[in-house]
């Protein structure tokens, strides 16, 4: 039978459509063109070089900067029945040899390689020497010299348009600024290929902003409500701080690991493998964890520190729901933040435009966190992308904001701040206005104040709440050094009543659910699905692989919607393709049997 991308699709890999522009790629690249494909994290950019592989003749060269990721790539293919291997400094001479025979001989369907090998004139003769069906280019925004993820091999990789130029060649990456995009072009001498330009938007992602009343609480809530037993990433600003959540979590019962710069690599390796090779390991760490962690089911991103910008927000969130199930992005933030933040872009080297660009970065961030309306919207166009209608599965679209009218409260508290001399953070200032006679406030004998007790009737939270929101809309500035509160050029037109300001209420923790969520198991069907994952983490286990590589939640989610209780009705679950079905399908088919029998 004649094989095509969709046959491919189904047989091979256990879906039965393409996702968005799949397809058109898939076609494109099997016909010999050249391509540039740019799709957010999660998008499905694997299978666009993947199916072309299977259908062309001769073995893929896929470069990928990241040499500790290609075993698991390689494992993942390989238990869908690829023919797939690697060439890097991880293999013993042996190895290598064994696998350059391999190569040449034709018993490679796709094989990994890392820039700088590929370069080698060794590898380049190699190749001549094989027939070659496609070169596929992953991250391909390495070659972009101001990027953060700059490598200088991959500079070199113009040698495969010179020295192959039959051979069709596919960049990817999810970094899409037109800036990015030329210079890949430019780079790779693909200016020939056809773009696929996909947008931004990650739609199994629920984003929720929540300013902070006491983090921990809102965090183990969060977790043992939403995401027991499940993946994911808690972001924390400082080492320090990630110790300590982290120590905490695991008194809390879960099984949480920290990871930080400062641990020793093998440490660190060693929690990264965990992370990656378990489903239930909750990673506390820096943002110096991340980088490259492509694992399909991190189940929620939760940030218990503001990032200094959309960018950094949206690349850490990002790394939840790759496998495109639902997933979590959470966030919680405070004025404390906004201060630490603001001191740390003002000490951070560089010139003063840079420090002001930074600035800029760091309040576009904030304002996202004040939002009273689509979060997803305001954050697609940040990135030029435009979402038309609200999306439904963001916090103020599920639960929409109250706002009300703080033009006096706002008008008290900018007079406070100016009475005290602007010499002062937060906590003081409050306290003066709720008219407490703290030490501090006799000192400086701020009880003799005019403003002193005016906003008595107004709690603490309250009066941080407001505070950390006119920050936001720049009414307020933060002392570089002191942290104290300054007024800016704009207090003017409010304070003489010439503006109104509207702000949210900051609403109490929801924990009402959206449409799409984390993935929600009907409570009957809890046992099966917990049976169904163990039956997983055996076989992972047995077969020395993650058990995202046996099957994906999804495909477990799918099991219980479908019951199947043959091989045949197996195959239509959404994952389960041919080798899979045949490897690891009787053993989720009599954990199915069983509960079928025992009628529950
Ligand atoms: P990217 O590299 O773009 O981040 P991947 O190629 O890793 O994304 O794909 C993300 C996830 O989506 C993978 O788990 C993959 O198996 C799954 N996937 C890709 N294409 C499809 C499809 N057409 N139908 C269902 N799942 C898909
Ligand atoms: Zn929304």
């Amino acid at each position: 039978m004649k094989q095509t991308p969709l046959s491919v699709l189904e047989h091979i890999f256990g879906y039965d459509k393409f996702r968005g522009q799949q397809e058109a790629i898939v076609e494109a690249v099997t016909g010999g063109d050249d391509a540039l494909v740019i799709m957010p994290t999660g998008g499905g950019k694997s299978l666009c070089y993947q199916i072309p592989a299977l259908l062309r003749p001769g073995v893929a060269i896929v470069v990928s900067p990241l040499i500790a990721l290609m075993q698991d790539q390689v494992e993942a293919l390989r238990a869908l029945g690829v023919r797939a291997g690697y060439l890097n400094s991880t293999l013993s001479s042996r190895e290598l040899y064994d696998n350059e025979q391999a190569l040449q001989s034709g018993d490679f369907d796709v094989i990994y390689i890392a820039p700088e090998r590929l370069v080698q004139a060794r590898t380049i003769n190699l190749l001549r020497h094989s027939q070659i069906s496609l070169f596929a280019i992953d991250e391909a925004h390495c070659v972009a010299q101001w990027g953060h993820d700059f490598r200088a091999d991959y500079l070199r990789l113009e040698v495969l348009h010179n020295e192959f130029p039959a051979v069709p060649r596919i960049a990817l990456t999810a970094t899409a600024d037109t800036r990015t995009r030329q210079e890949i072009i430019d780079r790779l001498a693909l200016h020939n290929a056809r773009q696929f330009i996909s947008g931004f938007d990650r739609p199994n992602i629920q984003y929720r902003i929540q300013p902070k009343d006491r983090a921990r609480q809102q965090l183990i809530k969060f977790l043992k409500q939403e995401h027991d037993g499940d993946a994911g990433i808690v972001y924390c600003l400082s080492r320090d701080k990630v110790e300590k959540t982290a120590m905490w979590l695991r008194e809390e019962g879960f099984d949480a690991l920290p990871y930080h710069a400062g641990l020793p690599a093998e440490i660190r390796a060693k929690h990264q493998r965990r992370f990656l090779r378990e489903d239930s390991v909750v990673m506390v760490a820096t943002i110096a964890f991340g980088m490259g962690i492509d694992k399909p089911d991190v189940r929620f991103v939760a940030h218990l520190d503001m990032p200094k910008s959309i960018e950094a927000y949206y690349q850490e969130t990002g790394r939840a729901g790759r496998d495109g199930a639902p997933a979590t992005a959470l966030l919680l933030y405070g004025f404390e933040d906004v201060v630490k933040l603001r001191q740390m872009t003002s000490n951070s080297e560089g010139s003063e435009a840079f420090r002001r660009a930074e600035q800029d970065r760091l309040n576009a961030m904030l304002a996202l966190c004040e939002l009273a309306t689509c979060r997803r919207q305001i954050l697609l166009r940040y990135f030029d992308d435009d979402l038309p209608e609200p999306c439904g599965n963001c916090d103020t679209c599920i639960t929409p904001p109250l706002t009300w009218d703080a033009t006096e409260a706002a008008q008290k508290a900018l007079s406070c701040v100016y009475r005290t001399g602007q010499r002062f953070g937060v906590q003081h200032v409050v306290d003066v206005l709720r008219g407490e006679k703290t030490e501090r406030v006799k000192s400086m004998e701020h009880h003799q104040l005019s403003t002193f007790g005016i906003g008595a009737g107004v709690s603490q939270t309250e009066w941080k709440a407001l505070f950390r929101q006119l920050a936001a809309l720049g009414y307020l500035d933060v002392d570089r050094e002191f942290g104290s509160l300054l007024l800016t050029e704009s207090c003017r037109a409010l304070l003489r009543g010439e503006v109104n300001v509207e702000l949210r209420k900051d609403a109490k923790i929801t924990t009402k659910r959206g449409k799409r969520q984390a993935i929600e198991v009907d409570h009957e069907d809890l046992p099966l699905w917990h049976a169904l994952r163990q039956c997983r983490r055996r076989l992972s286990e047995e077969y020395g692989v993650p058990p995202y590589v046996i099957f994906h939640d999804a495909s477990l989610k799918h099991m219980l919607e479908v019951r199947p209780q043959s091989t045949q009705q197996l195959m239509q679950v959404s994952g389960v393709g041919d080798a899979k079905a045949q490897k690891y399908g009787q053993s989720f088919l009599d954990v199915l049997r069983e509960y079928e029998y025992s009628g529950r």
